[in-house]
């Protein structure tokens, strides 16, 4: 088709120049093949070429006339006619077919193009794909590491994250652009490859996320340059900063890193991890350091609830005085508290009180005296020291047949610090040796100049054995609290002090609280230290339930949650979730300021540590007793235990029985558990069996702290042990006619030996200690009873048995003291 297009346009121009159109033919004959070729060159100047034989047509009738004739000339323009319409229709056909050629080759080349095209989309689609893949990758890898690390650099992370990323991702876009920049010379191309760049969502969004992370790139780059500080400066921030804090959390709201807050730490010799607290003092220093400002925050807000009213005068009634006997071991503490209250307790049924609530009141012609029935400096200093100034009047016990002895210097001091008034008891002036003037005299050089001496201290001698001086002693008392003039208001909600609180078998927690100002009413919502309730029932101190219980007054109180500690001050609110509240608070605050103490060591205390321990060797102790106040006793005597060369440091110290973990503990620091009048549970004794840990089981508080003394100065000699030979379980109670009552037993450990000591233990805590009377398998007495078997056991002169008890049998031997 092409060919002959050829010929018939080479014939029409031979048409117009004869000649020239034989030469044309003869050549387009034999150039058929490059016709082609020429073609292409052709079509395009041919609008041209074609109207440039037109006007040399036309220009010839003009010129020719003059040569030709007019037919000649008629038959020419009639041909010239001819073949222009030849032309023009030619023309016309060469123009058709060349569009449809044309139309051919581009769609042949959008075919190609479309094929070129899908392939190219799908080899950037699977690169994109492969792309994303890989990013998605990096993030979670990145997301992960971020979560590993601590959350203020994670401010920055994303930041560096974002700028990586689309600079990854940018030469990867680049690719497919430069291929179409060589291949797109069509606007068709063109927009197809926007078209496929738009398909990639990713393309342009890429460029852009790009040139952001460029710009925080840059940013960065002149924070840095500017020293880092330039950002800190800007923004001070008020540090709201409790007693104490974690370290991570201080960072976070200085909005400081971790890590630079760790640094600051330990340039100024403080080695604190991020999660471990800090005091409050400590952290002002950091915070100050960064340069953002301290807003300490008292007690959380919760206990904003506990409000502090001051009492009207007119409100305030008198109330009696609180009084705590004071003074040396064995000087007649205990024996004075009893003869007061055995010769004056209110119910008059003197000698028949047998219930110890730790306080009680006596009427002293119409005035009442409280009496705190937990002699010794442990319970006033443990008191002082939470905060809980219960005492209003001290009565130092010296016995006149004795001198003023250390903690007879040590009572006076207590009652100094604490400004509180002070009676001399003169105790055992019924001794022989009783020399009360050389007491007297003593005292001066203590400063307490008695009224005999014509001072101020009010001095009576006074025997607890056999009551002389009591009255004149209460006198005393009630003149000096006359002076004080003690007042309260008792219609407020109350305010107490814990005096003691043990966890009791079969009424759960109970405390004896001494109420300080208000009244305390059964069903009252209290919080108290770290522990709240709802008093469930009030009992005073002979035993009698009562409903309320107003100034002065000591009540038992039932319906706690927890064990609160000596000295815990109790409070009265309005709802449970405000107790609760309080409650959380107080135990969450308490936990995070032991954490802190033991924490926040500074390099300083590290090193003086242990250049003293170079030559101080410490003993470690774990303490275990019935209740609180010989646990609190018992610590606070081991503290003053010690001299430049050794000391003794206990531990942990609390009320109940020794279990598994106090062994853990004991174990893990090579330390002895001391167990005051409680026992170890039998978990507790087996693995201190297998790890070694040695169990010392104490009545007296003295003999505990002789042993512990002794063994800290080395100086522990033969001793008499006890061997623990069996336990035995009581099954049934007979009441026996001529024995009393007889315990149906099981050994369940060891031998149950007639001969052998034997306690009573009620819930791990010893009850009773003595010998046996008798000790019988089947109706025989015997010598032995073995494990495994039943027997019948009945103490000598003791009969409070019951079902569940557990009989320890032990022996006595003597062994060299192992005790270092
Ligand atoms: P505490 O350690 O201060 O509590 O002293 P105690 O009350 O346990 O008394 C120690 C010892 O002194 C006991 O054996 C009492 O019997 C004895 N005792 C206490 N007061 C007197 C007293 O007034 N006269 C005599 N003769 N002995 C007394």
């Amino acid at each position: 088709m092409s060919e002959d297009d050829g010929k018939k346009t080479l014939g029409l121009r031979g048409g117009a120049r004869p000649g020239n159109v034989k030469q044309s033919f003869s050549h387009g004959r034999t150039k058929n093949v490059v016709v082609e070729t020429k073609r292409k060159r052709v079509v395009v100047p041919k609008p041209g070429a074609g109207n440039a034989p037109a006007p040399t047509v036309g220009g010839d009738p003009s010129r020719r006339p003059a040569g030709i004739s007019d037919n000649e000339m008629d038959r020419r323009l009639k041909a010239l006619q001819a073949a222009k319409a030849r032309e023009a229709e030619d023309a016309a056909k060469r123009e058709a077919a060349e569009k449809e050629r044309a139309e051919e080759r581009a769609r042949r080349r959008e075919e190609a193009e479309a094929k070129e095209r899908e392939e190219q989309e799908r080899a950037e689609r699977a690169k994109a794909r492969a792309e994303e893949d890989e990013r998605k990758k990096r993030e979670v890898e990145e997301a992960a590491k971020l979560a590993a690390a601590a959350p203020p650099p994670a401010e920055d992370a994303p930041r560096g994250k974002s700028a990586a990323a689309p600079a990854r991702k940018a030469p990867a876009r680049e690719e497919p652009q430069k291929a179409n920049r060589n291949k797109g010379r069509e606007d068709n191309r063109r927009s197809g490859k926007l078209t496929l760049n738009q398909a990639l969502s990713g393309g342009e969004g890429g460029r852009q996320r790009s040139m952001a992370a460029m710009k925080r790139k840059q940013d960065r780059a002149r924070a840095k340059a500017m020293g880092g500080t330039v950002e800190r400066e800007k923004v001070v921030r008020d540090v709201q900063l409790p007693e104490s804090i974690v370290v991570q959390e201080l960072a976070n709201r200085m909005a400081e890193r971790v890590a630079d807050v760790v640094k600051s730490l330990m340039t100024n010799g403080i080695m604190a991890t991020q999660n471990q607290a800090i005091d409050a003092d400590t952290a002002e220093l950091i915070i100050e350091e960064f340069g953002h400002k301290v807003v300490r925050v008292s007690d959380a807000d919760v206990e904003d609830v506990i409000t502090q009213i001051e009492d009207d005068e007119k409100d305030l009634e008198a109330r009696p005085p609180v009084i705590t006997v004071m003074g040396h071991v064995d000087h007649g503490k205990t024996s004075l508290l009893d003869a007061i209250r055995n010769a004056k307790v209110v119910s008059g049924e003197a000698g028949g009180i047998t219930q110890h609530i730790g306080a009680y009141q006596v009427d002293q012609d119409g005035t009442k005296l409280t009496f705190l029935d937990t002699p010794g400096h442990a319970a006033f200093t443990s008191m002082r020291a939470r905060g809980a100034q219960v005492t209003d009047i001290v009565v130092l016990v010296v016995a006149a047949d004795d001198a003023v002895m250390p903690q007879t210097i040590e009572a006076i001091n207590h009652a100094k610090a604490a400004q509180v008034p002070m009676i001399v008891a003169i105790n055992k002036i019924d001794r022989p040796a009783a020399d009360p003037n050389k007491v007297r005299t003593d005292l001066l050089q203590h400063e307490v100049i008695v009224e005999q001496m014509s001072g101020e201290v009010q001095d009576v001698e006074v025997s607890a054995i056999n009551g002389t001086g009591l009255e004149q002693l209460l006198e005393a008392i009630s003149l000096q609290s006359e002076l004080l003039e003690l007042k309260a208001n008792p219609n407020r909600s109350a305010m107490g002090a814990v005096i003691e609180a043990q966890l009791d078998v079969g009424r759960g927690p109970v405390a004896t609280v001494l109420v300080q100002n208000g009244t305390l009413k059964k069903g009252d919502i209290f919080v108290v230290g770290e522990q709240w309730g709802k008093v469930r029932a009030l009992i005073n101190d002979q035993g009698d339930r009562v409903d309320e219980a107003g100034p002065s007054v000591p009540v038992e109180v039932l319906g706690l949650n927890g064990t609160p500690e000596a000295g815990d001050v109790l409070n009265v609110v309005d709802t449970e979730a405000q107790a609760r509240e309080i409650a959380e608070y107080r135990e969450k605050a308490a936990k995070e300021k032991r954490a802190a103490a033991g924490a926040a060591t500074s390099l300083e205390q590290l090193m003086a540590k242990a250049k003293e321990d170079e030559n101080v060797t410490e003993m470690p102790i774990l303490v275990k007793a019935d209740v609180q106040g010989s646990s609190e006793a018992i610590v606070q005597a081991m503290e003053k235990i010690g001299n430049d060369e050794v000391r003794v440091r206990v531990l942990h110290s609390g009320v109940g029985a020794i279990t598994e973990t106090d062994i853990g503990l004991a174990e893990a620091s090579g330390a002895p558990v001391f167990g005051f009048n409680v026992r170890a549970n039998a978990s507790a004794r087996n693995t201190a069996n297998q790890k070694g840990v040695e169990i010392r089981y104490y009545s007296v508080i003295y003999d505990l702290v002789d042993d512990v003394k002794a063994a800290a100065s080395g100086l522990l000699s033969a001793e008499i042990r006890e061997n623990f030979i069996g336990y035995a379980e009581i099954k049934e109670v007979f009441k026996v006619t001529g024995v009393g009552k007889v315990a149906g037993c099981l050994v369940t450990e060891g031998v149950a030996r007639r001969s052998a000591g034997v306690r009573l233990l009620r819930d791990n805590v010893v009850i009773h200690e003595g010998t046996l009377k008798t000790l019988k398998r089947f109706k025989d007495e015997v010598a032995e009873v073995q494990s495994g078997q039943e027997c019948g056991m009945a103490f000598e002169n003791y009969d409070d048995i019951r079902p569940q008890d557990v009989i320890e049998i032990f022996e006595r031997e003597e062994v060299e003291r192992t005790l270092d």
